[in-house]
C-alpha cells in the first residue's frame, strides 16, 4: 500500500520522477508526468550548521528550544538532517551546547529525524590568524582523548565528528583514537605541513572541513597542505559554496581535482544567516555585518565569519555560476555527505523519505523551496 506521491524532475538526468511513499519509506520510483516543472531530490543534508534565521548554537543561551526552533528555520530551506556544529569554546561551553542538542533530541521528534548526531569543530585546532578564522584563541588546546571522553559522557555519545588540526604532536593518536570509536574526524582550521595531512589520512582523518578556508592567506605555492588535501583520495572535502568562501573559479577546480564523488557542499551558516542585511552581534566573530549579498564579515577585521546563506542557496550558486551542473550540485549535499551520516540522501526503495521539491529562482537566494517531506510526513505537518 502507497499512501501518496511525489512528483518532480531528477536534477541528475532531467526526467521526470513519481516517488511512492509509505511508512515513512520510499517505496517506489517511476516515471511521472511529462509537464512537471519542479525539481524533486532528497532532502538537504549539511555537515556545517552553527546557527540560522537567528538561532544560535554557539551562544552561552542555547537550549533545547534554540535546537528545535534551527531545526524548524532550517526544514524551511529543504535540509532535512543536519549536523549542529560547535566550534571552539571553554569545555563547559561545548557540554552546555550538547547538552541543549541531546534534551532537543529526547523530546523533539523532528530533532531527533534531522539531527543524527553532532560536529565539533575544534576545540584542538591552529591558534594562528588566518588559520584559525573565527574561532576564539584563548579557547584553543591541544588534542585531548580524556576531554572528548567526557563530551560523550555528558550527551549520551552525541559527538560523531570532530574537526581538528593534525600539527599537534598527538593528533595523529588522537585521530586514530576517534576513528577507532566510528567518529567521523576532520581536518581543519590548520597549519600542518603537508606529511602531518596524509599522516592524519593514515591514521583514519575521512574529510577536510571547507577545504580552501581556515587557511593562512599566505602559503608557499607548493608544496602546501591544500595541494596535499586535493591530492589525498582517501580525503572527502566539504567546500562552502555561499560564492564568498570560495571564488567561482578556485571552487571548479577544487572540484575537479577532488571529483564531485569526493566533494560535499555544506553551509557553514550562523545564527545571522537567513536575515535581514545590517550589522549583528554573534557569539562567532563578536560584532559582525551580513551584506545583501549574503556576505557575512567582522567588523574590526574583515575577515569572513561563517556564511550568511543556507544551503540550498549555496547550490543554486555553484549550478548558476557554471562551477557545476545542478545534477551535481544536489549529489554534492545530499548522497555525499548521506554516506557520512549513515547513508542518507538517495532515491531508491526502503531509503528515508526524505524529500524536496523547489524550482531555481534568482528571486528566492537562487532557489525556491516548494514543499519539504521529512520521514514521509510534509511539513510544516
Ligand atoms: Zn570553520
Amino acid at each position: 500500500m502507497i499512501s501518496r506521491y511525489i512528483s518532480g524532475r531528477d536534477p541528475a538526468s532531467g526526467r521526470s520522477l513519481r516517488i511512492g511513499v509509505e511508512d515513512g519509506e520510499i517505496r517506489s520510483l517511476d516515471s511521472g508526468p511529462a509537464d512537471e516543472s519542479a525539481w524533486l531530490s532528497p532532502g538537504f543534508i549539511d555537515l556545517q550548521v552553527n546557527g540560522y534565521g537567528g538561532w544560535d548554537l554557539n551562544a552561552d543561551t542555547v537550549d533545547a528550544d534554540v535546537v528545535s526552533a534551527l531545526a524548524r528555520k532550517l526544514l524551511a530551506t529543504g535540509v532535512t538532517t543536519f549536523l549542529p556544529t560547535i566550534i571552539t569554546a571553554s569545555e563547559e561551553q561545548i557540554v552546555k551546547a550538547l547538552r541543549a542538542v541531546a534534551r532537543a533530541r529526547q523530546t523533539d521528534s523532528l530533532v531527533a529525524h534531522a539531527v543524527p548526531f553532532v560536529h565539533v569543530e575544534g576545540p584542538h585546532i591552529s591558534a594562528e590568524d588566518g588559520a584559525r578564522g573565527a574561532h576564539p584563541r584563548e579557547h584553543v588546546r591541544p588534542p585531548d582523548l580524556p576531554e572528548f571522553e567526557r563530551w560523550q559522557a555528558a550527551s549520551g555519545n552525541l559527538v560523531g565528528m570532530v574537526t581538528v588540526s593534525p600539527h599537534w604532536e598527538n593528533a595523529a593518536e588522537y585521530i586514530s583514537a576517534l576513528a577507532a570509536k566510528g567518529i567521523v574526524v576532520a581536518i581543519g582550521h590548520t597549519h600542518a605541513t603537508p606529511a602531518q595531512i596524509h599522516q592524519a589520512a593514515d591514521a583514519g582523518a575521512r574529510l577536510s572541513t571547507h577545504l580552501g578556508n581556515g587557511v593562512s592567506g599566505q602559503l608557499p605555492r607548493h608544496p602546501n597542505l591544500i595541494w596535499a588535501q586535493l591530492a589525498d583520495d582517501r580525503l572527502t572535502a566539504t567546500f562552502i559554496a555561499d560564492g564568498h568562501h570560495l571564488p567561482a573559479d578556485t571552487l571548479k577546480v577544487m572540484l575537479r581535482a577532488k571529483g564531485v564523488e569526493r566533494s560535499i557542499l555544506i553551509s557553514d551558516a550562523v545564527a545571522p544567516a537567513g536575515m535581514a542585511p545590517g550589522t549583528y552581534h554573534t557569539s562567532i566573530g563578536g560584532r559582525v555585518e551580513l551584506r545583501a549579498d549574503g556576505r557575512l564579515s567582522m567588523m574590526d577585521t574583515g575577515f569572513l565569519a561563517g556564511a550568511g546563506r543556507p544551503l540550498k542557496d549555496g547550490i543554486a550558486q555553484a549550478a548558476g555560476s557554471h562551477v557545476c551542473t545542478l545534477g551535481d550540485a544536489i549529489r554534492m549535499a545530499t548522497e555525499n555527505p548521506g554516506r557520512f551520516v549513515g547513508n542518507r540522501g538517495v532515491l531508491r526503495p526502503g531509503a528515508r523519505a526524505d524529500l524536496v521539491r523547489f524550482t531555481l529562482d534568482a528571486e528566492e537566494g537562487g532557489m525556491r523551496i516548494l514543499s519539504v517531506m521529512i520521514e514521509g510526513v510534509e511539513w510544516p505537518a
